[in-house]
């Protein structure tokens, strides 16, 4: 089974996909945190992502597609995969498709919010260093809950860069939103809810 994740930067993509891959006991794949990862470990493809990310723009097709896709092939023995934050573009997403065979994927989840309650989340949001669990600052405990590591604010989570990001994804990923409807594999969820009743429509839109 394979799932995309679609929504702009802080609709709660992240959280939500680890909560579904645990329930189906897929492997949960985001492209964020894997090039938050390289970073960390100094690899080229982190210090050749570093100032795109920083500014909060995209990271070039070819270095997230080989990321990806040498991703999807380590876990090829596995149920499948939920996808965070890939494909963002039509190359990407054309790539993915190329690269499946016919397999196809077999649901694009849409978590839509509203761009003020974007602006206010991920102006609040801090993250674990080592996990990447995500916690809205004014109700974060000192230290991460689920592995305690230390919680910090993201670059591109400042309001230069958040800007930034939300103009990116309505001018290069929300075009991915039609694709998919078109192609009938679209489902739209309001993401303006809370947590667990975003999890509770997700869980019902795969189910169905
Ligand atoms: P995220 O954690 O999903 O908000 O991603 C953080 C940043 O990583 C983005 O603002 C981009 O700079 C980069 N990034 C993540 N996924 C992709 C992708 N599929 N294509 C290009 N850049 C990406």
């Amino acid at each position: 089974m394979l799932i995309v994740l679609l929504g702009p930067p802080g609709a709660g993509k992240g959280t939500q996909a680890k909560t579904l891959a645990e329930t189906l006991n897929v492997v949960h794949i985001a492209s964020g945190d894997l090039l938050r990862d390289h970073q960390a470990r100094g690899t080229d493809l982190g210090l050749q992502a570093r100032s795109y990310m920083e500014k909060g723009e995209l990271v070039p097709d070819d270095l997230v597609i080989r990321m990806i896709l040498d991703r999807m092939s380590e876990e090829s023995g596995r149920q499948g995969a939920v996808l965070d934050g890939f494909p963002r573009t039509l190359t990407q997403a054309e790539a993915l498709e190329a690269s499946l065979e016919g397999l196809g994927i077999d649901q694009v989840l849409y978590i839509a919010v509203p761009a003020d309650e974007l602006v206010r989340r991920l102006g609040g949001r801090v993250i674990c260093r080592s996990c990447q669990r995500p916690y809205q600052q004014d109700s974060a405990p000192e230290r991460c809950a689920d592995c305690g590591g230390e919680l910090y604010q993201r670059d591109d989570d400042r309001p230069e860069a958040v800007q930034n990001r939300i103009q990116v994804y309505e001018a290069q990923t929300f075009p991915l939103v039609e694709h998919y409807r078109s192609q009938g594999k679209l489902k739209e969820l309001d993401g303006a809810q809370a947590i667990e009743a975003v999890t509770r429509d997700l869980l019902a839109a795969v189910a169905a």
